[in-house]
């Protein structure tokens, strides 16, 4: 059964491409969304591991979930113009594709962790992929990402 997706008045999801939360996840895990990335996005949970935050993330910009992309970001590297760089990557990028390619601590006892993933994605006729070891440390307890180092490779 269907049940629409508990959204806070301010989440900023593009209808469009949406899923529900019973549909697969985007982040590509073999969970629905609902089972997976939705209640992070909503805040009715939080990531338990920097690799689930990674997973969420990832998610959050196929769905727009622009304000979650902030809130998870570490508030001391939090540029001012953040909210519209997000915004902006999720209206030109469409993200087909998501590989965790490796972890390092991020654990729920830890304090920090890196994630190493390939995320697949179009721009405009562009099919590239964005390689990215991440940074992720815990603030007051909950997970966000901090920083990375990244390499874009455009695939054809
Ligand atoms: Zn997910």
């Amino acid at each position: 059964m269907a049940r629409p997706p508990v959204l806070k008045a301010n989440v900023s999801f593009d209808l469009k491409t949406m899923p529900t939360s019973d549909t697969a996840c985007p982040c590509g895990s073999s969970h629905t969304y609902g089972e997976c990335c939705e209640p992070y996005h909503t805040e009715a949970a939080q990531a338990p591991t920097a690799v689930a935050l990674m997973r969420s993330r990832y998610c959050a910009y196929v769905v727009g979930a622009i304000d979650y992309l902030v809130a998870t970001t570490l508030p001391a590297v939090r540029r001012t113009d953040l909210w519209i760089d997000y915004q902006n990557t999720h209206k030109t990028i469409e993200w087909i594709g998501l590989e965790i390619l490796n972890t390092w601590q991020g654990g729920e006892g830890d304090k920090t962790g890196k994630v190493e993933f390939r995320a697949t994605y179009i721009q405009g006729d562009r099919r590239a992929v964005h390689h990215e070891h991440s940074r992720f440390r815990r603030h007051s307890g909950a997970w966000c990402y901090v920083d990375g180092v990244i390499t874009d490779t455009a695939t054809r």
